[in-house]
């Protein structure tokens, strides 16, 4: 079965066909670099890396972008409120810089403690100036946008007159915008025009020349530009959170594509939340989740979170709690316990896998296939390792080593270190008794010493010193 997911353009599940297979283009939204990213953020940014490996899964070649916002973002995602980064800037007396290297160096700190594989290129905004600049330029010449004293605007209404705006969304204008203050800069011809640019912001801390006069970059524009120059004007799939669909992805959608002419999405994936639950010891407070370098004081390992958010469908909400963490971690140490009880035989290099394992990583395919169903495909994985405890048959290790690359828990990794840090009794008495062999000189019996071991799944290196070097070999 070939790779299906669902496009929020059609809203159905549909077969993925890329433009130029095996190449993938995917672009991310990513993080606003004014506070620690939360669990919510990084369930979200979870999701991409499932959906990445699922593909890698498959076969394809995937080339990653995800923007790293650090100017223009405002506190309302409409045009309304103080520049996020600024206002950190000025509570903490740092420069907007200090504030989005410190936030950034946390985020990809967070990042690979989830084990999640960096995309092909992190994009700062501010490292983007120019190439908004040159998308703007683009947008104005081709009629469909304005500039004014207090910005250059995307001009909706004459956009909305092909009849294309809320494609995305299906949300009328007003819906989109729903309950949201609109900033109605006597400026805009509408309301729901949108800065693509803001210009005569004085108190706005970085600036930048333009044609138009010195301002800073909206948030939409952002993202557009930075996926065009790096994944050219239509790229396979856009993903973001589910609040992204109105007004952020519409945008998007609309600025790209006055200035090209083209689709600038194939597929738009979105992920459903990471939701509250009263009661929960580790709870969201005031609005925000915890952070993940909350988990490990209360007996989480950063990867119990991340089969935590394996163990849900992309597009379902997810329902943060004690007992479904600690769900997570009991799966993670169930992998674990397996991964040291594999003996080496069975992890060898070449070892033969059994016929009833090949079953198991069929069902796990078709299950990411189906629409990343990723809670089945953990089932799979979990039923596999049962499986293998029933038949007392480990032969199956590289069968969850060739799973785990969409999993994501190092299991092989993980086993090395284990084993490597323990040296049974039994190894170590034969090690004692080769040191000896090897002081008087015994050097056949140091030898056939060293065959056992090896046979026991040692490597050993002799020093010239006379020491020697035992560690439990790579799997
Ligand atoms: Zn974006």
């Amino acid at each position: 079965m070939p790779f299906h997911i669902f496009n929020t353009l059609s809203r159905t599940v549909e077969e993925f066909t890329p433009q130029n297979p095996p190449e993938v283009t995917l672009y991310s939204c990513g993080p606003t670099v004014y506070l620690p990213q939360h669990l919510g953020n990084f369930r979200t940014f979870l999701c991409w890396d499932f959906l990445k490996r699922a593909l890698k899964f498959d076969g394809y070649r995937v080339r990653q972008v995800m923007n790293i916002t650090d100017v223009g973002h405002l506190t309302s995602d409409e045009d309304a409120g103080e520049d996020k980064i600024e206002k950190t800037a000025r509570a903490e007396g740092k420069s907007p810089l200090e504030v989005a290297n410190h936030y950034t160096e946390l985020f990809l700190a967070d990042w690979d403690r989830l084990n999640m594989e960096r995309p092909e290129r992190f994009s700062r905004a501010t490292e983007h100036i120019a190439e908004m600049i040159a998308l703007i330029e683009k947008i104005i010449a081709a009629g469909y946008a304005y500039v004014t004293k207090s910005g250059v605007y995307f001009d909706v209404e004459k956009y909305r007159g092909e009849n294309r705006f809320g494609r995305l969304s299906r949300q009328s204008l007003d819906e989109q915008h729903a309950g949201n203050r609109l900033e109605h800069s006597p400026d805009k011809h509408n309301p729901h025009d949108f800065a693509l640019w803001v210009l005569n912001q004085p108190n706005h801390i970085l600036q930048w020349p333009t044609p138009w006069g010195p301002g800073y970059p909206g948030w939409h524009i952002e993202c557009s530009a930075m996926a065009m120059k790096y994944l050219g004007e239509t790229i396979d799939i856009h993903t973001g959170g589910m609040d992204h669909i109105p007004i952020h992805h519409e945008n998007e959608i609309a600025q790209s594509e006055s200035a090209t002419h083209k689709p600038f999405v194939r597929y738009f994936v979105h992920s459903a939340f990471l939701v509250g639950k009263t009661g929960a010891k580790i709870s969201k407070s005031a609005g925000k989740f915890p952070l993940l370098s909350d988990l490990p004081g209360a007996g989480i390992d950063p990867l119990a979170f991340r089969i935590f958010c394996f163990s849900a469908k992309y597009r379902s909400e997810l329902v943060f709690s004690d007992d479904g963490l600690r769900a997570a971690q009991g799966n993670l140490d169930y992998f674990r316990e397996f991964s040291r009880n594999v003996p080496p035989e069975a992890a060898a290099p070449g070892a033969e896998t059994p016929g009833w394992a090949a079953d198991y990583y069929e069902r796990f395919h078709e299950a990411l296939d189906n629409d990343l169903n990723t809670p089945q495909a953990l089932a799979v994985a979990l039923d596999l390792v049962a499986e293998s405890y029933r038949r007392k048959d480990f032969g199956a290790w590289p069968t969850l080593i060739a799973l785990d690359a969409v999993l994501g828990l190092e299991l092989s990794r993980y086993r090395e270190t284990a084993l490597g840090a323990t040296i049974s009794a039994d190894a170590q008495k034969l090690m004692d008794e080769r040191a000896e062999a090897r002081r008087s000189r015994n050097f056949q019996q140091a030898d056939e010493l060293r065959k056992q071991l090896e046979t026991m799944g040692y490597e050993v290196k002799d020093n010239r010193d006379g020491g020697a070097e035992y560690r439990r070999r790579q799997v």
